[in-house]
């Protein structure tokens, strides 16, 4: 059974295509800069090289038939026919509390999404648009949508609730919803494996460190808080997100400093975390580099970025009342020994202690880094969202 998982942006559409019998990767694509010229296909069929063109996308629906055009590429032979693609998964970011799970898509779905669209404004339109297309162009094909709060559901209420007027809960749904659902699942399951447990025995911290952060307190496979919030602007210090501020600080900005919600907006996502910080970039590697030729500002904001990580993850193994493993994962996750070291660095009390020789050895295997007596294992585990979007593509259909 051959599955397709699509994630829409507001500018590009990335793609993968599995083959469920074996798990493997087929095919892997984005298609950037959609509605501008200078419009790109970066394309891998397994086992190939990877090819760049340019390409004429104006909008999803013909960046998805640019994709399926690729698929169908005699040259290549990846598929001969269109019906070889099964089911379609596609990821969407906010399910708002609509959604606690995957579901089918369907008419009343793609009412729920709408509904959607004022919560997470930046995302939703863009995955109904891809939605959109891929009903069109694989008319008939099951597709399942997979949101990135699903796994987040399961938080209790007094962990999702704002301290605000109960109102603002019950008129705007404003509460904790949580982000990287799909990756937090994903590593929480094969730590269990590694661990050599069963999921529903564990309790697990997994630090999902890319360009967006989010810490979850997984118990028993089931999410019982996360960083992120309403949006997944909540939290840790990120490339460019600001993570936890004082709120007042907003208030302040907007009376006293002549500044327009939209610029706000752009500051507090765009223009602050790593990047605020360090005044050099919101690439970890980037900021890493400065740091270790002497830039004062470049080592502040890895200093910050792992002090607000050690306290997450401090604070959730009171949450959690101990844990057995804390996973990394995502590009800093999994690729930053310094990182790992220094977000759990003086947490031995908490029976946390890595293995620097562990740590630092280059793998892009599942592994444990912690010492041999470690009470706690860490873990440094590869993510794969769009392999747990097909799998969960393939349960919700079997299960329909
Ligand atoms: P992601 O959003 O998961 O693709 O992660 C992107 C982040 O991972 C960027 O901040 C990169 O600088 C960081 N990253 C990727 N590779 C490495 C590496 N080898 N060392 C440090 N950071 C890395």
């Amino acid at each position: 059974m051959k599955v397709l998982v699509i994630n829409c942006g507001s500018s590009s559409v990335k793609y993968m295509l599995f083959d469920m019998a074996t798990e493997k990767r087929l095919a892997k694509g984005v298609i950037e800069c959609i509605g501008l010229p200078e419009a790109y296909f970066n394309n891998q069929f397994t086992g190939s090289e990877e090819t760049k063109e340019s390409c004429k996308a104006k909008n999803h629906i013909e960046s998805v038939e640019i994709i399926l055009k690729k698929l169908l590429d005699p040259a290549a032979g990846m598929i001969k026919n269109i019906d070889e693609i099964a089911a379609v998964g596609h990821r969407v970011v906010h399910g708002g509390d609509k959604f606690a799970d995957s579901v089918p898509i369907n008419e009343e779905v793609m009412q729920g999404l709408k509904e959607c669209f004022d919560i997470a404004p930046l995302h939703t339109p863009h995955h109904y648009a891809g939605i959109e297309a891929t009903q069109k162009l694989l008319s008939g094909v099951p597709e399942v949508v997979v949101f990135d709060t699903a796994f987040h559901q399961t938080i209790p209420d007094y962990a999702y609730m704002y301290a605000l007027p109960y109102a603002l809960y019950e008129k705007f749904h404003i509460r904790r919803y949580g982000f990287h659902g799909t990756s937090h699942k994903y590593v929480a399951q094969r730590a269990a494996k590694l661990l050599k447990k069963p999921l529903q025995d564990t309790k697990l911290i997994t630090c999902h460190l890319g360009n967006g952060c989010s810490i979850t307190a997984v118990q028993g496979g089931k999410s019982i808080d996360t960083s992120m919030g309403f949006t997944p602007l909540e939290g840790l210090v990120m490339g460019t997100r600001c993570g936890d501020i004082d709120p007042a600080i907003i208030v302040n900005l907007l009376d006293h400093h002549e500044i327009t919600p939209e610029t706000l907006n752009t500051l507090l996502n765009k223009k602050s975390g790593l990047y605020g910080i360090s005044g050099l970039s919101g690439d970890l590697r980037t900021v890493l580099k400065a740091a270790a030729s002497g830039n004062d500002r470049a080592r502040l904001a890895v200093d910050m970025f792992c002090y607000r990580a050690k306290k997450y993850i401090s604070s959730y193994i009171g949450v959690l009342n101990g844990i057995d493993g804390i996973v990394f994962t995502a590009g800093i996750g999994e690729n930053s020994p310094t990182i790992r070291e220094k977000a759990c660095q003086g947490l031995q009390n908490m029976g946390i202690e890595i293995d620097p020789e562990a740590n630092n050895g280059v793998s892009s295997d599942e592994r444990v880094i912690s010492t041999a007596h470690s009470p706690v294992k860490i873990m440094v585990i590869p993510t794969n969202e769009e392999l747990m979007i097909a799998r969960e593509t393939v349960r919700v259909l079997t299960n329909a």
